[in-house]
């Protein structure tokens, strides 16, 4: 992949296809400060991290449906109902390079003995287990907005572990930002989402 600006628009080249466009909007997830520097524009300083799950069946046998989600105290582990089982989560934030996760054995086994620290039950079995990258900022709020001194290029980065559940608000926040328009939201919150407020403190990519 390379990117480039000419003549007032961005030009994403993949393998043997071009893309132009007058605004890119870098959305990469944990690869989104790489993207950044692809494009020679200065990077926010991510920090992808590791978050594992573990789905065992329902203890007991029992209906787990309407059960809530339940958090250790301090969040060392948390579980929740899923599609009839249970999905137990050691709550890791290992930081590691941006990549096609996966969840390490060890890890697994230590946050389902702090479960069953507190479960009557113990798990006997693992139905499946998977991990993701949550990726933070250094001041772990999401990144959204047009990159200083870089017209048409837009973060939408640094959601960590909350990017579903921020999605509507953060998209109608982006929309503002590529439209031009001004966003519903008061200006010290959408200062504090903008990608400027690392100028002093990141490397360049350039
Ligand atoms: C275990 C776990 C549980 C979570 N639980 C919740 C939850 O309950 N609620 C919640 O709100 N959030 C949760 N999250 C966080 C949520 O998953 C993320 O915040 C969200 O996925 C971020 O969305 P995104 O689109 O920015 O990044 P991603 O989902 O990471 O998507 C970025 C995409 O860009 C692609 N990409 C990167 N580089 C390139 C390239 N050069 N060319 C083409 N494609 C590229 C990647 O392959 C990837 O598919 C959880 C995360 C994990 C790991």
């Amino acid at each position: 992949t390379a990117i480039a600006f000419a003549n007032g628009r961005w030009q994403v080249t993949c393998g043997t296809d071009t893309y132009s466009a007058k605004s890119l909007i870098n959305s990469a997830g944990a690869w989104a400060d790489e993207i950044a520097t692809l494009a020679g524009v200065t990077t926010v300083g991510l920090t992808a991290c590791r978050r594992s799950m573990a789905r065992v069946p329902a203890p007991d046998g029992l209906d787990v449906s309407n059960w809530p989600l339940i958090l250790g105290a301090g969040e060392t582990w948390y579980a929740k109902p899923d599609a009839g089982c249970l999905l137990i989560s050691p709550a890791d934030e290992e930081p590691v390079p941006p990549q096609d996760a996966w969840a390490e054995d060890l890890t697994l086994a230590e946050g389902i003995a702090r479960y069953e620290a507190v479960a009557r039950e113990p798990v006997k079995r693992m139905l499946s287990n998977w991990a993701g990258l949550r990726t933070f900022a250094p001041d772990r709020a999401l990144v959204i907005g047009e990159a200083p001194g870089t017209p048409g290029f837009f973060w939408m980065a640094g959601q960590g572990g909350y990017g579903f559940q921020t999605a509507p608000a953060a998209a109608r926040l982006l929309a503002a930002h590529v439209l031009g328009q001004p966003s519903e939201l008061d200006k010290a919150t959408v200062a504090a989402l903008s990608p400027a407020r690392f100028n002093d403190q990141t490397n360049s990519g350039r």
